[in-house]
Parts: C-alpha cells; structure tokens; sequence
C-alpha cells in the first residue's frame, strides 16, 4: 500500500511517521526512512532517538565502514534504519514500512549511470514484498500526487497550522512609468510594504533564485558575452569576491578590464543576483540591516530583510512579516515539462515561511500556479497542471526517456545523434513507443563536452527500454559516449 502525506505546515508529518514506526516496530518489522541528504539523516535519527527511544542505524553511501553497515542490517531483529538514496536496497528481514521524506527531491534520482529513482524502487520492492510505503513532502512531485490519487492507494492532506498569509501577485507587465524607466528590480507595491515591515520593526525575506551580483557579463562596445569556456554558459559576477564564476563547473577567472573581443574598456554588468538586490535594498532603506543568507548561515539574528535563495524553505520554523518573491519567472520559463512545478515547490515552501504578506512579482499572473496560492488551494495546481500533462503525453501519463550523447567535437556529436535518431525511428519499436525529437541538451556544453539527445515517449516504460537495448547494443561510434536516462527529472 502507498500513502501520500502532503504536509502543508512542514513540520507535522512526522507525527504521522511516529505513529506508523512505532506500529511497525510492535509488529516486529522492520523501518527504512529515506532522507535527501546525510545532514537530514543526522536530525532524523536524532529525532528518532529522542521522540521513540530508538536507536536507528545510518546507512549511506561513502559512511566510514560501510560495508560493516550493510552486513549489521542483515540480522533477524526488527530495526529502524535511517538513510539516503541507496538505503532504499537494504535487505532486512520482514521489512514492514518504509518512509521516503521529500519524496519530491530530485536527489532521490541518481544522476549517473545506472539512473534509478528511489521511489520507483520503493514502489516495486513494495508490490512484491508488501510493505506499506509512504511518501511525504510539503510540495509533492506530479508523480506521486497522481499515484496517492490514485485507486488503492491513501492521500493524506495535513493541513496548514498558520494561518494563510494575505497574497498577493504584482504583474510586472504593467509597472508604472517611473518604475519600468528605472529598470526597479522592486515594484512600488513591494517597495512600500517593505517600509511597512521596517516601521513595525518587524522581519521581511526576499527570494531570489539567483546568487551573485549581475547574471551576465558584457561588452559594451561589441555586445560580447563573456562565457565559461568549458560550458559556454554566462559567467556570473560576484562582488564581493570581485570574480566571474560558472555556476555549473566552478570555473572562476577575475572580470577583464578589456574586452577580450574588441579591447574596448567597458565591461557592462547585467541581470540581477542576490548581491544586486542587497545593494539595491541598501540604497532604498539605508537604516535597514539587511542580510544575504547561505547555507552556512541562515541566522537572522541583527537583520530587518533577509536574501535567500531556496535554501531557505528547509528552515520550517521561520516566520516572516513579508515575503517577497523576485524573478520567480526565471523558474517557470525553463525549457523544461516540469519547470511549473518546481516553480510551485518553491512557492509553497516560500509561503510556508509567513502568516501574514506574501507578494509575488511575475509577468505570468494568470499562471495556475499563482492561481492556486490566491485561491488557497493546492489542489488547484495539481489538477490544474495535471490535465495539461495529459493534454501534452507527458509525466506521469506516459514515461520519457532521453538518450543522451556527449563528445569533445560539437559537429561529430550532433552527425551521431541524428543517425541515432533516424535508426530509431526505423526501428522495430512497435506501436507504444514513439520517437519524438532530436536536439542539443540544456545546457549544450558541459565542462568540455558537447551534448545532444534523442527524446522517447511511450505507456510502457519496458516497452521503451527494451526497445533501447535493442537498438543501442551495436550502436558504437568513437569519441561519443551515449547514455539511456528514462524518467529523467
Ligand atoms: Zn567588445
Ligand atoms: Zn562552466
């Protein structure tokens, strides 16, 4: 059996986790709880050992004497066992429960060969061991949402402690003259509502996805973007370190002073990160104590406004006056089937964090996902995107799987790749799998690879894989390195 618990607090699903431990345990069972990473795994066996008095064993990939843990688990005692992804193997006698917390994160796919999904994992080892599975998550994926929807299955909606916050969704489209003439990265209605907070001596947070201070770099004299040179992708200044960095492969070099195009000495920085917004926020309020937080240090101790970036939404227990969230679009308008729903991911988790304002800016008003937040409904979002998923055959009414191709030569990868693509439209494929497109990948170059890929679509997601085999076993050409990713997220 499956069970959805969508948690809308953040915080009480546990109390359901508790109560079906604890069942499983005076069974004799066994417990296997997933969590996204190894800091979430450290809390929740703490949790654990201080709610139940349990004793969980950690299991996760790398740990010291990993292999000493996974022979432990092989005794006949029932036990609890705390983990990330590949935990989802353990073999345990009578295993009775398992929980995976977050289910929605894509951590829980691996990003290497071979690409499993935990939850698909979990799914099938519990239709043939008939274990009870649950899933939890404050913004769960569409996937699970439609399975706990789903006939045999249990949906279970936690219900929000807060109160909802007041929202509001500002359409930058229709900004006021002197606000679009300044390029505001604050509408006026935000602008002012942060005044409010600051009278009141209260707590704003702005959220922004985007770190740095401007997000591309250029010639002012020939427009020359300047790029990594192993991804091609624009450098992102930040100031304080004073360097251009390439958030995708680290690669960091000090900004030029001259274009390296046209020796021109302007160098015109655009396209704003959290550093730009601080210093925006500081010139607008100067009283104000502002603060960027980052992973290391979200206190908020000493500070009026807050910047995060979504690392934020893990601290539940936050409660803010104001949120403002920027540049929400930059999510949405991702070349990508699921970008509206991690797009919500972030607004519901955002909007977890206040009881009181909640201001979006996006030129998208009328978008279900901002729809569903004035409506408070969630539901709305999911029905909302789960009938244009099936309008379009996408995830979860049909499975996807991307060949992906990569090599040092751009033209060789793409020849390979709409040879691939013409053999497999040729191919025995029968009727349920239906070879959709060839294109270069997002983004097209990779620390020193090019990448292309042939898309697939089919009910089946054997039928599909099969049918991969199949073709690709003879399918060799030097210099390319081709990889079978199905469910891709
Ligand atoms: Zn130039
Ligand atoms: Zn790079």
């Amino acid at each position: 059996m499956v069970e959805l618990i969508h948690d809308l607090d953040g915080r009480l699903r546990w109390d359901s986790y508790f109560l079906e431990i604890r069942n499983a345990l005076n069974d004799k069972s066994s417990v296997i709880i997933l969590l996204p990473d190894i800091p979430d795994a450290l809390k929740a066996r703490d949790l654990l050992n201080k709610q139940l008095g349990i004793a969980a064993q950690l299991l996760y990939r790398k740990q010291p004497n990993e292999l000493e843990e996974w022979l432990k688990i092989k005794s006949i005692e029932p036990k609890v066992i705390v983990g990330t992804r590949s935990a989802v193997f353990a073999q345990l006698t009578n295993l009775g429960l398992l929980i995976i917390d977050e289910e929605e994160n894509s951590v829980y796919k691996q990003d290497q060969v071979p690409h499993y999904h935990a939850r698909q994992t979990a799914i099938i080892r519990s239709k043939l061991e008939g274990f009870k599975l649950i899933l939890g998550s404050r913004a769960p994926s569409l996937e699970s949402f439609y399975l706990g929807r789903s006939k045999g299955s249990r949906y279970t909606l936690v219900p929000r402690k807060k109160e909802y916050p007041e929202v509001k969704i500002i359409d930058t489209r229709h900004l006021s003259f002197a606000e679009s003439r300044n390029k505001a990265i604050l509408s006026k209605l935000l602008e002012d509502a942060l005044y409010s907070v600051l009278n009141e001596k209260g707590k704003a947070l702005l959220f922004l996805n985007r770190k740095g201070f401007a997000t591309s770099a250029a010639c002012h004299n020939c427009g020359k973007v300047l790029k990594c040179p192993r991804c091609n992708l624009s450098l992102v200044y930040h100031y304080k370190e004073d360097t251009l960095s390439c958030h995708y492969c680290n690669f960091k070099m000090q900004p030029p002073k001259i274009c390296p195009q046209c020796n021109a000495g302007y160098i015109k920085f655009s396209g704003a990160g959290t550093e730009k917004i601080e210093s925006e926020l500081s010139r607008i309020f100067p009283q104000a104590r502002i603060k960027i937080l980052d992973d290391q240090d979200l206190s908020l101790e000493n500070t009026d406004i807050a910047i995060a970036t979504s690392g934020v939404i893990k601290r539940v227990e936050l409660d803010f006056d104001l949120i403002g969230v920027l540049g929400i679009d930059n999510t949405l308008n991702r070349v990508d089937f699921r970008a509206a729903e991690k797009a919500f991911r972030l607004l519901a988790g955002l909007m977890a964090l206040t009881h009181k304002r909640f201001l979006v800016q996006t030129s998208f008003p009328a978008h279900h996902c901002f729809q569903a937040l004035l409506k408070k409904d969630v539901n709305f979002f999911y029905t909302e995107e789960l009938k244009q998923r099936r309008q379009l055959a996408f995830p979860p009414y049909r499975h996807l799987a991307a060949v992906r191709l990569r090599g040092q030569k751009e033209e060789k990868v793409k020849e390979t790749a709409e040879l691939l693509f013409n053999k497999l439209k040729e191919g025995p494929r029968g009727k349920t799998v239906e070879v959709i497109s060839v294109n270069p990948s997002n983004p097209p170059k990779l620390r020193g690879n090019f990448y292309w890929q042939v898309l697939l679509r089919s009910k089946n997601a054997l039928a599909i894989s099969a049918f991969l085999k199949n073709t690709l076993k003879d399918f060799r050409h030097s210099g390319i390195i081709v990889t079978v990713d199905v469910d891709p997220v």
